[in-house]
């Protein structure tokens, strides 16, 4: 099936639902990126006046970005992606005594697959479980320690869709701090929430969090670090000092542009957008319960991702998609390196592996609208009718 897409070019594959591995970059962030790329090429380091002008536009963007997400210009960072914005933190703790770090079951990789390498450093390791998806308050509360340095609880989940209580998890913390006038540190990979979700850094009164720019029609390889007291923290390259010594290497100017246009579009539009999303994603949720498939995303979930038990296999469900036009992922595989993943978390959330295994995410972005929706229905009604 093709379709022309907004910006005039011809899609194999238009009806895409995969926007949670990652979205089209879109035409006003692809105009900024080339614009930029033109305009300001000089080194922002550098300090001729091209370099000087370079420096002024990546710190107006800063500003302007943080403005958008109402947090100081002074707790932002750029860097290559959340997975690097999540080492950042992770790898500092390395050059602290170690104590205990308690993260969700479900989180991605990313966070995850620093569980071992803290171990390995001495670091006392636990999981804290999100039955049906959701991390409980309380029982984050009963395995708070005295010698607890860092929470990781995600805000929305890349399988599910699932929206973490943030705040009242960010609460039990606080109220676990001032009892024995202790600092714990929250961190709250925030990739699959930033413009997609009610979302205020502020608000939620959270230490710590990662964005992508390639989950929200920005570039791959460009993400950011939200920082409230950046001061102990250590950049994974320290050289070069840039990112006020946080993120050595030249700063992606271009990229970072076309990040700014990805954030203000996805915030400016955030209402309004959230509605329709929400609309289309009661629609497809419906048709699927019709033809007798469950769906394992929790009812108040991030109404970007909807992730349901198919009758077959989830990789042949995903090809007999794929052969309609359909591009959707495997609900048991985050990325095609890391399969299991996903399945990991699915087991986690107590869902049986027999459907865990059935799993498929289907997930949205501003490209998706009604016609693409009713494009997928029909698809789906067509295979359960074994066309
Ligand atoms: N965290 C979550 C929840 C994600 O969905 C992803 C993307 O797969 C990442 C982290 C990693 O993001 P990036 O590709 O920017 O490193």
């Amino acid at each position: 099936m093709q379709k022309r897409a907004k910006n005039n070019v011809i899609l194999i594959m238009d009806l895409y639902f995969d926007n949670a591995a990652t979205t089209r970059l879109s035409e006003n962030a692809l105009e900024a990126y080339i614009k930029t790329e033109r305009e300001f090429f000089a080194n922002p380091s550098s300090v001729h006046r091209d370099g000087i002008k370079a420096r002024k536009e990546l710190e107006r963007i800063r500003e302007s970005i943080a403005s958008a997400m109402s947090i100081p210009p002074s707790s932002l960072f750029f860097t290559s992606g959340a997975t690097e914005s999540i080492a950042t933190v992770f790898s500092s703790l390395l050059f602290n005594e170690p104590g205990r770090i308690i993260i969700s079951s479900i989180e991605h990789e990313a966070v995850s697959s620093w569980l071992p390498i803290l171990k390995h450093h001495g670091w006392d390791t636990v999981v804290l479980k999100a039955k049906g998806g959701k991390a409980d308050p309380e029982e984050l509360r009963a395995l708070l320690t005295p010698d607890t340095k860092l929470v990781a609880v995600m805000a929305v989940n890349n399988v599910t869709g699932a929206r973490e209580d943030i705040k009242e998890l960010v609460r039990t913390v606080r109220e676990y701090e001032r009892q024995g006038n202790r600092k714990i540190f929250f961190f709250s990979d925030s990739v699959q929430a930033l413009g997609k979700v009610p979302y205020d850094i502020q608000e939620l009164g959270i230490d710590g969090a990662s964005f992508s720019g390639h989950k929200i029609n920005g570039p791959r390889g460009i993400g950011m670090l939200y920082l409230k007291n950046p001061a102990s923290f250590r950049p994974l390259a320290p050289a070069g000092g840039q990112e006020r010594g946080k993120r050595g290497g030249t700063e992606n100017l271009p990229a970072i542009a076309a990040l700014e246009q990805a954030v203000l579009s996805w915030l400016g539009s955030f209402g309004s957008e959230y509605e329709r999303i929400s609309g289309i994603n009661q629609e497809i949720r419906k048709a699927l319960e019709d033809l007798g498939m469950e769906i394992l995303s929790p009812e108040d979930s991030s109404p970007y991702i909807i992730s349901f038990v198919s009758p077959l296999p989830s990789e042949v469900y995903v090809r007999m998609l794929s052969d309609k036009g359909i591009a959707a992922s495997s609900g048991s595989a985050c990325s095609n390196n890391s399969k299991g993943e996903g399945e990991k978390i699915l087991l986690s959330m107590g869902i049986r592996s027999s459907k865990a295994r059935n799993a498929v995410r289907i997930s949205f972005s501003g490209d998706t609208d009604r016609e693409s929706a009713d494009a997928f229905i029909k698809a789906v009604k067509e295979i359960s009718n074994g066309e």
